[in-house]
């Protein structure tokens, strides 16, 4: 949209890497970050200049677990649709998943896929690769082509490796070839089957749940795991009060480990799937009020890394169906930011521990110079009106899906710029959105 350099005049600045949370000026020249302070940039010429007075200016969002469904479902989502959704949503950077149809299990499909999201205007891609070959949990990927091809991760997400032995090796090579280690922890035969939560709701649905054992009993065999290779492993997607004990304890004795959660499970509960509403179906399930407020604690106290929306478009073909038919999976990118920016409120927490949670974290998981505006830096950010109330409507999502669980629900905040690299990506207003 623009390539001439910007200032962003009087934002708010919260960039929790620098201590930094005040009204200031931010300069960005040649994508990158030029200065950060007050009184900035006054008469430059040749800059276009932003005013953000009563904004937020956040180092650029990062989401380190969505579904771009490319390639092989594309009719869901693509490259092209879904950047541009997280760029809408805030995110300058996105990790894709690699259960993809083929898998991203080899090197070639790695650079191919970062070398068209880079012809495309939306937030950057990351780029995660199968942990095992085929996401069959037996042999593993070539871990240091994949990171030469620029794989930041590898994850089977979908399916946990239950081969104890195999993910030992995952553990240890990952961390030999500098790439995050990701699991989706869930142990298969307990879930298989299930639809929901396994509890008072399942029972009354007649439908099969899924029991928050199955998760944990997986957590707890990856964590035993970073404790004995001293290799750090990321529990994705956490969904219950028990897994997150599991992590809060092996972190307090020292193991490298670290968690998400995702904003359906801060927000909804299984008893919000008593109407079978298909879009409230996901992978762990929504669980009790209990595991919810459970989260939320792990929200304060910081056994909670980062949030990651777990973005999983689907059609109306896989969700207007019956509900034991339906998909797994809701969007996230649109929505997680002002969810995320209601909770700090509710739970009395300062913005800068969103940025953390949403941006510092999550680079850190993935080993990335972002996360920060300090000078220097990737010009990669999000400018947010924190005052801005909304009731969303799915049918202005960018993505091609509308499976979202938050359709018309009010929130608080709306993305007003997103840059990357020094370039506008999105702009509220501009045409991106109805
Ligand atoms: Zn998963």
């Amino acid at each position: 949209m623009t390539s001439q350099p910007l200032a962003i005049k009087n934002g708010r600045v919260i960039d929790p890497a620098q201590d930094l949370d005040r009204t200031c000026d931010v300069l960005l020249e040649d994508g990158r970050v030029a200065a950060v302070g007050p009184g900035l940039g006054l008469g430059t010429e040749g800059r276009q200049v932003v005013d953000a007075a009563g904004l937020w200016v956040l180092p650029g969002l990062i989401d380190a677990h969505v579904h771009l469904r490319e390639p092989g479902h594309e009719y869901k989502e693509d490259l092209a649709s879904g950047l541009a959704a997280a760029a809408a949503g805030g995110f300058t950077a996105v990790l894709a998943m690699p259960n993809t149809s083929p898998p991203v299990d080899q090197a070639g499909l790695v650079a191919s896929l970062l070398s068209k999201a880079k012809g495309l205007r939306g937030a950057r891609l990351l780029q995660s690769a199968a942990m095992t070959r085929g996401l069959r949990g037996q042999e593993l990927t070539e871990y240091a082509e994949l990171r030469e091809a620029g794989a930041v991760a590898v994850t089977d997400d979908g399916r946990w490796v239950a081969d104890s032995a195999v993910m030992r090796r995952v553990l240890c090579y990952a961390r030999v070839c500098g790439l995050a280690a990701l699991s989706h922890a869930q142990e298969g035969p307990l879930s298989d089957g299930g639809q929901i939560h396994e509890g008072r709701v399942s029972t009354r649905l007649g439908l099969r749940g899924i029991p928050a054992e199955a998760e944990a009993v997986a957590v707890y065999r990856d964590l035993a795991l970073a404790r004995l290779t001293g290799a750090p492993v990321h529990v994705c997607h956490v969904s219950s009060a028990l897994s997150l004990d599991l992590v809060r304890r092996f972190k307090a004795g020292g193991t490298r480990v670290t968690c998400e959660t995702a904003p359906h499970y801060l927000f909804l509960t299984d008893e919000d799937v008593a109407g079978y509403d298909t879009c409230r179906k996901m992978n762990p399930p929504l669980r009790t009020a209990a595991d919810l407020e459970a989260l939320r604690e792990g929200i304060r106290d910081g056994t909670i890394d980062l949030v990651a929306t777990d973005h999983a478009p689907h059609s109306v073909l896989e969700k207007e169906v019956e509900f034991m038919d339906a998909a797994f999976g809701v969007i996230g990118l649109e929505t997680a930011l002002p969810l995320i920016h209601g909770l700090m409120a509710e739970l009395s927490l300062p913005p800068s521990r969103l940025v953390e949670l949403m941006s510092l974290r999550p680079a850190g998981l993935l080993g990335l110079p972002l996360g920060t505006l300090r000078p220097g830096s990737a010009a990669d950010l999000t400018l947010f009106d924190p005052q801005a109330a909304f009731k969303y409507d799915v049918g202005t999502s960018l993505s091609k899906s509308r499976n979202s669980p938050f359709q018309g629900r009010e929130m608080r905040g709306r993305v007003v710029r997103t840059v990357v690299g020094g370039r506008t990506v999105f702009a509220a207003g501009a045409g991106d959105r109805g």
